[in-house]
Parts: C-alpha cells; structure tokens; sequence
C-alpha cells in the first residue's frame, strides 16, 4: 500500500483527495479490499461522517479559507489515528474511517469535537468542528467492500434525518429500510399518476360543545391493497426532495373535495394539510400554494398550511418569509407538532401564523406533574395573547382531555373523537357536526 503524505498532497493522483491527499473513494476501497483478502475487517468500526454547519463555516469565510479548514481537519484526523487505521476523504466535508474497535469510542468523542484555526481578515480563531457519524461495527464475512462505505452511510443518513441526532450505529432495520425507500422512490411517480395515493380527514373538535370545528388531511398510500402510513413513504420523499409533488397533490384534492361538500350541501370546516419544510427549497412555494386555491375556488379561509418548527436558522429564516407570504395572501398557517423536540419561544414571535397546534408529546405520559401543567398553561396563555388559535393533538383518552381542559386548551385532535377518516366516513361527521361525548 502506498504511503500517503497528506501534508504535502499536491495535485493527487487517482486514489487520492487532490485538496487532503487522504484516500479518496476508490482509494480507500482499495485499503479496504486489502483487509478483507487478509480477513482483519472484523477488528474495525467503519465510519461515514459529515463535518456539521461546514457549509455555514465556508459560506462566512469564502472557500479559499474553507478549503484550508478542511485540510488542517484532515492533519487532526490522520494525527489522532493509529497505526493500522485509515482515513479516506470522499470530497467536501465528507469522510470514511476505519478505527480499531477497541479505539472506536475514543474516535466517536474526537469527532464530537475537532478544533481548527479559523482566519476570519486578520483575526485567527479557534472553532470546534463535529461531525455527525454513522458507524458499522464490522461482523460476518464482508462479500463486498462497497458495504464498508455503505452501511456506516446508511447509519449517518438516518443519524441526520431521522434521528436528529450525530451518530448511529446501523441496524438491519435501517438497511432493509433503505431498501423499502428505494422501492418508494421507484414506485412513487407511477402510484401519483395511477391515483394510489388518497387523502383522510381527521376531526377536530371542540370539546366545550362537542361540535366539529375543522379536520386535517393526511395523506395515505393504498399500494397492492395494502394501505401504507405516511412514516414510510414521507421521509424518502423529503431526502428525495419530491414530496413537495404529493404535497401539491393533497392540496389539489383537498379543495377539490371542499367544493364537492359544498355542491353536495355540506357545510365545510377549514381543513389542514401538511407542507414539508423540505418543500421550502421551491422558492415558488407560497405562490403555487397561492394559485392551487385560487385555480379551484375554493374559499381561502377553508384552508390551512402546516408546518413544523426548524433549528436550522438558514430554514428558520425561509420559513419565516413562507408564513409571511401566505398572511399576506390571505392564507391561514399553522405551526404543526409545537414542543417536540425543539421549540423555541421565538417561533412565536417571528411567525405570523393563525394556530399552535401543540404536539402530543405534552400530554401522552400517564402520570401528569404539575410541571406539565404549568408549561402547557403558560404555553396556551401565551398563544392566546398573540391572537393564535390553540389545539392539542394525540388525545385518546378522558384524563388526557380533562388536563388540556385544566390547561385552557378546547379544540381536540385525537383518537378520542375519531381517528383519520376515509372521505367518505368524515362527509357523515360534515353532515351530522354534534359529537356524543
Ligand atoms: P402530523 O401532521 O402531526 O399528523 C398527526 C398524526 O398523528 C397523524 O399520523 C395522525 O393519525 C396521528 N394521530 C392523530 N391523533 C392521534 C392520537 O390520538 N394518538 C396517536 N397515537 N396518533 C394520533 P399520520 O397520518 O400517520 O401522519 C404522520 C405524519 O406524516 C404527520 O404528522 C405529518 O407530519 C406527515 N404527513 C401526513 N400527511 C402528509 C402530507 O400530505 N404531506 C406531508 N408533507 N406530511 C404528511
Ligand atoms: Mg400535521
Ligand atoms: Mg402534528
């Protein structure tokens, strides 16, 4: 194997990163192949990891600057490893490693936290870089090699989307899962054109007088005659970036259906439908939203767009122009899932929305403190003052009403009035709005 001198890479050659020198991707599968043939790969954790907010760092100090962040990241990595591991660079701020098990540990709190100079004009600072990671725990034969890079990939993936969280360790699990998402995205278009995909109605109701006062849309697959939930198919179709195509579609069919009510008699209730915040890559959003309704004639107050909270200030700040534009345009925003995971008061601040929708989070526990009380107290208080309406989601059960009742939240969204409907089911609620309970 050669020797590879990463302080003075020059212009690489074709198993090496031309700004590192570290092995690039077919140089590290050929460091991989070579432990295979010798049957060591059982002694490594393989790694796939991303420098986090690299993107942020290289977009603040121009790309000159960024590339020279990540060569002096790449001397950190090539220092901390031992002899016998290897580190590969497969371009921008993407790596692979692979580290002894017994040093794997040690390697996952390194890359919680690399320092680098930053020169920012004549200033020199020292930030910290970490990574988000996947790693495989190397077992069985490796067939393989490509598995090394794939698997751990496939445990970073899901550390990023799905867990939110900067490492994961693959499970069979998210490798057949990967595969179900390839088949969604094979499969997806085609089910779109032959009319597989249908929209239920879940009821919201408001518990003082027991009437239904709205519902949500809520998208679901009928696909071999098997109906499959929106936790499958939606999180391929957000990395993919085509969910924002079914999102449409949920609209179309959304005002579609409001206007056959009409025709039929039936008086509407405002409906819901999910936007996906991956949506927000269309700059055109708002405005197709916009032109969806209008196009149909369906009245603009009947409508209302989801969307959940972000983190990431970059979609904080597009988020915040989207529910800008729909107020401007007459069309009611409501901020989804409030209080799971992270929520920050300033959502409540900066968007311009109609309703807080709060997560089922607050209220499914068994046992109540009066912790949870004072929160989703002082959160529907202030909601409240800000002119948003208020409803709580996830509610099965009596004592769980009875707590948002204490906490001053009435409109209900739950198992406990009704669960998503098929259309035909919730045209019966339209028609006849009393609840029993
Ligand atoms: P969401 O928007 O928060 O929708 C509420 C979810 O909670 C629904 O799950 C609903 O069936 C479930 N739910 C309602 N009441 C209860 C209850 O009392 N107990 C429990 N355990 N669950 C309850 P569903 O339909 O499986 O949808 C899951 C998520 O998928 C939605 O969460 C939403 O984020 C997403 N989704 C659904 N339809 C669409 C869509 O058309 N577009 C996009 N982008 N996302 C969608
Ligand atoms: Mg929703
Ligand atoms: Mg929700």
């Amino acid at each position: 194997m050669t020797e590879i001198n990463i302080r003075n890479p020059g212009i690489g050659n074709r198993t090496t990163q031309f700004l590192t020198g570290l092995p690039n991707a077919a140089g590290y599968l050929k460091i991989v192949e070579d432990l295979r043939k010798k049957k060591v790969l059982n002694e490594y954790s393989a790694f796939c990891f991303n420098l986090r907010g690299f993107g942020d760092v290289s977009r603040m100090y121009g790309q000159k600057e960024g590339d020279r962040i990540i060569k002096e990241y790449a001397i950190a990595l090539e220092n901390f490893l031992e002899p016998g591991e290897w580190a590969g660079h497969l371009g921008e701020d993407s790596f692979t490693a692979l580290v002894k098990k017994t040093h794997r540990d040690s390697f996952i709190d390194f890359l919680a936290g690399v320092s680098v100079n930053v020169h920012a004009g004549d200033r020199k600072e020292r930030v910290r870089i970490d990574a988000a990671a996947g790693v495989w725990d190397i077992t069985g034969t490796v067939e393989d090699s490509r598995e090394v890079i794939r698997r751990p990939s496939i445990a970073l993936s899901h550390a990023r989307h799905v867990l939110h969280q900067s490492v994961s360790f693959v499970t069979d699990e998210m490798v057949s899962s990967q595969s179900r998402s390839k088949n969604v995205l094979v499969g997806f278009r085609d089910a779109l054109e032959h009319e597989e995909f249908y929209v239920y109605y879940q009821p919201k109701v408001d518990s003082r007088t027991g009437l239904l006062v709205g519902a949500e849309g809520l998208v679901r697959w009928k696909h071999n005659g098997e109906i499959v939930s929106p936790g499958i198919f939606i999180p391929p179709l957000e990395q993919s970036g085509e969910i924002r195509l079914l999102d449409y579609f949920v609209l179309q069919k959304t005002c579609t259906d409001i206007l056959r009510w009409q025709a039929q008699g039936l008086e509407p209730v405002t409906v819901s439908v999910n936007f996906s915040r991956k949506d927000l890559e269309d700059p055109q959003l708002a405005e197709n939203i916009n032109n969806i309704i209008e196009e149909c004639g369906v009245d603009k107050r009947l409508i209302e767009v989801e969307v959940t909270e972000t983190v990431d200030t970059e979609e904080h700040g597009s988020l915040t122009e989207f529910i800008q534009k729909l107020y401007d345009m007459g069309i009611r925003t409501a901020i989804d899932d409030f209080g799971s995971g992270y929520s920050s008061l300033s959502t409540l601040r900066e968007f311009a929305a109609h309703t807080l929708k709060i997560d089922r989070s607050f209220i499914n526990t068994d046992d109540f403190s009066w912790k949870d009380e004072v929160i989703l107290t002082g959160i529907v208080k202030i909601a409240e003052k800000l002119s948003m309406n208020v409803l709580i989601e996830g509610v099965e059960r009596e004592d769980q009403l009875v707590f948002a009742n204490n906490a001053g939240c009435y409109v209900i969204q739950g198992f406990y009035y009704d669960r998503p409907l098929p259309v035909e089911d919730f045209e019966k609620r339209l028609a006849n709005k009393q609840y029993g309970k």
